[in-house]
């Protein structure tokens, strides 16, 4: 049986257990058409060969900062950041045939279908592999054991990052989050300082402000709202801790607490990852 055939298979097969999400007929995709797009787009046969880039995936909360390490970490080991965040806000400004409907789901904070993420990811890795990249840094896939699962059966994954952020520090800087509409620049005017107790140390995360240029055009995400952070928040809880649970069964789950702002934590996260001797890069 070939990779592809094993992976539409367990695709259904992961849909009829999962009693997996209704899908809309505006929707022009099969479940076999998105697994094939998904398989054909990952350089399977590189996968188990030395000296391939690495394929990593970021988890954590929503507006943990997963952007920002992955992003950094993508220029450090030279492969594509791709977060399917951004797959998804860029099909929403290009008033495509799904983007009236993923602006409903992503107003409501809810959780975009499989199939669209897939899609979406699936022209994204082959527009990379396209361009000679052999690996990735995923960042906001796999969202769901089922996703995960479909990916395990596609490559092999080698680390997965779990960024963690204590709450209240996460909600502050979801909501201070700001974004230049000129240049597309992306701040946060909440300073966050919270006080050490019971041994653990103060948290200080300074606001991040735009150059003045910027200063008169920042816009907040209409997804920013208390409201929406506290729901996406309970939707992540719900359906991707079993992510964490998945990978920390196949021992490829590193958990990294932010200990403060972006230069603090981006040190300590590359001695987590032996990534010390990279870091004058
Ligand atoms: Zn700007």
């Amino acid at each position: 049986m070939t990779v592809l055939s094993r992976l539409i298979l367990r695709y259904r097969t992961a849909s009829a257990v999962h009693g997996f999400c209704t899908r809309s007929s505006e929707i022009d995709l099969t479940i076999a058409e998105s697994a094939v797009a998904l398989s054909s787009a990952i350089p399977v046969e590189n996968s188990n060969v030395k000296g391939r880039n690495v394929q990593w995936v970021f988890l954590g909360c929503p507006g943990v900062g997963k952007g920002t390490y992955a992003a950094r970490l993508s220029n450090l080991l030279g492969v594509p950041h791709i977060a399917t965040g951004d797959l998804v806000r860029q099909e929403l400004s290009s008033y495509g045939p799904l983007s009236s409907q993923l602006a409903d789901i992503v107003n409501q904070g809810k959780l975009i279908s499989d199939e669209i993420i897939i899609n979406l990811l699936s022209k994204r890795l082959e527009e990379s592999q396209a361009k000679g990249a052999t690996g990735f840094i995923l960042d906001g896939f796999p969202r769901t054991v089922r996703q995960a699962e479909i990916l395990e059966g596609v490559t092999d994954i080698d680390l997965v990052i779990n960024l963690k952020l204590r709450e209240e520090a996460l909600i502050a800087k979801c909501l201070g989050r700001r974004i230049c509409s000129e240049c597309g620049g992306n701040y946060n005017v909440a300073c966050i300082d919270i006080k050490g107790e019971d041994g653990s140390p103060r948290m200080y995360m300074p606001p991040l402000l735009p150059p003045p240029n910027c200063e008169s055009k920042l816009i907040t995400r209409s997804d920013d709202t208390e409201e929406v952070v506290k729901e996406r928040l309970l939707v992540y809880n719900e359906k991707s801790r079993p992510v964490e649970e998945f990978y920390r069964a196949r021992g490829k789950l590193l958990e990294f607490t932010l200990p403060g702002g972006i230069p603090e934590s981006w040190t300590k996260l590359l001695q987590a990852l032996n990534l010390d001797n990279h870091a004058d890069k």
